[in-house]
This record gives C-alpha cells, sequence and structure tokens, in this order.
C-alpha cells in the first residue's frame, strides 16, 4: 500500500532551521492551521495544496537534518576510478586528442564539441557510487532512473540500487524501512516524495543536480510574487514534476504551439485565434496545470521556467512571446507587474545544443545521436539533425545496429523506425553527439559496431 497523508488538519508549528533531526509535517506548516493533502506518488498537481505550506522552508529544513547528504562521504577519487573504468573510451579519448575527428578505415567520424556526461550527471551517478561505498549492507533505493541512461541505471541495479516500485501509478513508499537509504536522482524528487521520505526516518542521498535547484528557486520566487509559473517542458518527465511541486499556481506548455494558444487565450483570440473557450481551456491543459487553475484570473502575472534540458531557442521564443503578449493586453510601462523572466537553461544542455548547431553545417552523410530513449536533452539533439535534413539516428545502445546493415531508432517525436542499409557503401563521414547522461563507453561501443560493418563490407568487395 502506499504511504498517503489523507486530509488532516495540523496544528501550526514553525520552522526551525537549527535542529538537525529530519523535518516532519508537523514541523514545516506555517501559523495557522491548515488543510494538507499528500499523495506521496501523485502528479505534482499540488499534492501539497495549502497555499501557506512553505515548500522552501521544508527544505532549507530538509537540507540541514541529520538524515540528509547532498555533497557525498569522502570517497569521491576512488569512485571517480571506478567510474572512469566503468563509462570512459579509447575511442573517444582518440577523438579529442585529434581536433575531434578522425578516420577509421573508410569512416571518418566529426565528434561535436560538446557532448557526453554533463557535470550534473556525473556527479549524480558518482555520489551514488559513493552512497554503496558508504553503505555497504543497507538497503539502498532510488525514487527514479538516476539519469535516463540504461547502461549506468543497469549497474546500479547490479549495485542494488533498488527503484521503489509502483502500483497503479503510485510509488510504494511504505517498502522503505526506517533506517534504510533512499536516493534522490538527478532531476531531483517532487516535495511531497521528500516529505513522505523524511516523516519516515531514512537516509536521505540527494543528487539533485544545483541547476535544477536554481529553477525550483525561481518558481519559489514567482510563488512568493504571485505570479503563475508558465514551465516549459513536458508533463510527466520527473523534473518537470519535481518542479511543478515547488510551484504554486502553474501551467506546463510543451512547445510553442501550446505557448501560442495560451497566448491567444490572453488577448481574446486577437492573437491567432487558435483558442477558444474557457471550458476548452481547461479540457486541453487542465492535466498539466495546477488544482483549480483558471485561466482567466492565473494569468494576468506570469513568470517562465522550464524543464532545464529543452531546447533553448524555444525557451527563448516562448518567453519573448509571454512578454509581447503582456506587454500588448497591459501596456509596455507595466510588463514588470505581469512577466517575470530568468534563464534556467543549464549550460550543459546549452553548450551541447551550440555545438550540435556548429557540426551539422559540416558535410555529414549521416548522424548518429546517442542517449537513452527517454532523455529530453538527446531528443532535442535529433530534433536539430532533423530540422537541417541529415539522416539522423537516435540510438541509446549498440544493440539497436543489426543484424547486419540495419539500424533500429528514434525519431524526435517518439517514432520508433527501423531501417535497412542504412549505412552508405563507401568512404563515409558521421557526425555524433551523445546526450548528457551518456557514457562515453556507449558511444565507442556504438562506433566499433559501425567499424565492423564498413569492415566487412570492405572485405567483401576485395
Ligand atoms: S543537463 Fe544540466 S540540469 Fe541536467 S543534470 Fe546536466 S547539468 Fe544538471
Amino acid at each position: 500500500m502506499a504511504v498517503c497523508f489523507q486530509l488532516c488538519r495540523i496544528p501550526a508549528l514553525g520552522v526551525d532551521l537549527s535542529s538537525s533531526e529530519p523535518p516532519s509535517l508537523s514541523r514545516i506548516i506555517g501559523r495557522k492551521p491548515l488543510v494538507l493533502r499528500c499523495e506521496a506518488s501523485s502528479s505534482s498537481s499540488s499534492a501539497v495544496e495549502a497555499a501557506e505550506f512553505d515548500a522552501k522552508a521544508f527544505r532549507h529544513n530538509l537540507t540541514r537534518s541529520k538524515n540528509y547528504n547532498r555533497k557525498g562521504f569522502g570517497h569521491k577519487e576512488e569512485t571517480m576510478e571506478l567510474m572512469n573504468r566503468e563509462y570512459t573510451s579509447d575511442i573517444i579519448k582518440t577523438l579529442k586528442e585529434n581536433g575531434n575527428e578522425y578516420t577509421w578505415g573508410n569512416v571518418t567520424v566529426k565528434l561535436a564539441e560538446a557532448f557526453g556526461f554533463c557535470w550534473g550527471v556525473e556527479r549524480a551517478v558518482q555520489i551514488a557510487y559513493e552512497a554503496r561505498k558508504q553503505f555497504p549492507t543497507e538497503k539502498i533505493w532510488i525514487t527514479n532512473e538516476i539519469i535516463h541512461n540504461p547502461t549506468v541505471n543497469k549497474r546500479l541495479e547490479e549495485m542494488e540500487v533498488k527503484t521503489i516500485p509502483i502500483e497503479e501509478g503510485q510509488k510504494q513508499f511504505d517498502i522503505v524501512d526506517r533506517g534504510d537509504v533512499v536516493i534522490l536522482p538527478a532531476f531531483g524528487a517532487a516535495v511531497e516524495e521528500m516529505l513522505a521520505l523524511s516523516e519516515r526516518s531514512v537516509q536521505i542521498v540527494d543528487t539533485t543536480c544545483p541547476w535544477v535547484s536554481k529553477v525550483w528557486n525561481m518558481v519559489e520566487k514567482h510563488k512568493r510574487g504571485d505570479y503563475t509559473s508558465i514551465i516549459h517542458g513536458k508533463y510527466g518527465h520527473e523534473e518537470t514534476t519535481a518542479t511543478a511541486s515547488f510551484a504554486g499556481k502553474y501551467l506546463i506548455v510543451k512547445n510553442i504551439k501550446e505557448a501560442t494558444y495560451v497566448c491567444d487565450y490572453i488577448l481574446g483570440g486577437a492573437l491567432d485565434g487558435s483558442s477558444s473557450t474557457r471550458e476548452a481551456f481547461l479540457e486541453k491543459f487542465g492535466h498539466a496545470a495546477s488544482k483549480g487553475f483558471d485561466p482567466d484570473t492565473d494569468l494576468i502575472k506570469v513568470g517562465i521556467a522550464n524543464q532545464t534540458t529543452m531546447l533553448k531557442g524555444e525557451t527563448e521564443e516562448i518567453g519573448k512571446l509571454l512578454e509581447r503578449t503582456l506587454m500588448r493586453k497591459y501596456g509596455v510601462e507595466n510588463v514588470n507587474n505581469h512577466f517575470m523572466a530568468f534563464n534556467t537553461i543549464c549550460d550543459a544542455t546549452q553548450e551541447r545544443q551550440d555545438a550540435m548547431y556548429k557540426l551539422v553545417d559540416e558535410k555529414l552523410d549521416l548522424m548518429l545521436v546517442i542517449g537513452g530513449w527517454n532523455s529530453s536533452n538527446t531528443s532535442h539533439l535529433q530534433e536539430i539533425a532533423e530540422d537541417r535534413g541529415i539522416p539522423s539516428y537516435w540510438i541509446d545502445s549498440e544493440r539497436r545496429i543489426g543484424p547486419g546493415n540495419k539500424i533500429a531508432y528514434k525519431l524526435n517525436h517518439g517514432e520508433l523506425v527501423e531501417k535497412e542499409n542504412w549505412l552508405p557503401k563507401g568512404p563515409i563521414t558521421i557526425g555524433v553527439t551523445s546526450g548528457a547522461s551518456t557514457p562515453d563507453k556507449v558511444v565507442e561501443d556504438v562506433l566499433v559496431k559501425v567499424f565492423d560493418l564498413k569492415r566487412e563490407e570492405l572485405l567483401q568487395l576485395a
């Protein structure tokens, strides 16, 4: 049975920031009694509903409790050595030593200038390795995949780091016993999950990337100013779910098309006429908005935030569109009272996208985009190649290649495609990049498979 806080009246207590005890509900609620419902594994649709609930104070208190760690346990050197052995690649080393371009046989590989493991992912995996070393006999759980990469996730499974099971859409937190260790992944965890865990007196190892917590700070700022957070992200993605849980009022838009609909509604249909009634708005966005969201009253003051791995240009476009819309509605002189912007695209995402734009300008026969099929940042790298019309194959491991000259790959919108004879005959130039959660070793395994296929082709010709 899932842990579930029922509707309850909780007497008011202040936050004790000096305590090292993990914060409980009774210590994080504001001065007034309030109704609070927390479903540990519900979507982020304001499972913590009460306006008085201070998620920031809760997080602040949690991070100072004795059962919480986000810095590792002093085993960095040896865990990094182990990771280097498991995840690095000689082929990538050769490419880097040769200006990111090298020819093996009849295959020239051009590697993006920025690719692969970002520091946030490396840090998260390394802290998880440290947790295993620090707690060799304890049960270790993780609330979600630590990152979106099957190779790394399998490795953690081998290290007996288990994912908290889900039944009928509910995370089964009651499987976690007092004294167990629970890892929060790089994308973070929703505030109600943190609450559920802190109530169970477990050791929390928080690997949330600081870039993600920066976005949480931003939506908390929106909340304090009574702005609705417009989150550019994918509904249901762990990071967006966590971010929404820290927001007050929020609306998740996945792309410029949805943002245009919202702006058209704000302007009463005067933008492009794509929106219609309040009911139609709620039908379209009800699942991706905070509980009780009303487009007539909750789009007067808005702030922009994003899932850190979205396409940077699109986040900027959405921000500008919202700003222009609110200027048009309330006047240029009043825009600051209606719109709050802040760039929360992380550097790593930006660098990988910029490098990809540069790479697709080169003469390439095809692109290989390597990364988990549920990795948002990898999908955007694939999107850039597809937009340029370059044959681009998004695969998560070398197992997608073969038998023979065949490949199973994903398109950026998620469609799975199989293709025969995907590798052209004769000398070829391949562009290569990998998502922020992809170890170099996975890229190497893919390239080795390509080299083998091309070698076979040469042998058949001989
Ligand atoms: S992609 Fe950015 S936000 Fe995500 S883990 Fe890496 S550094 Fe952090």
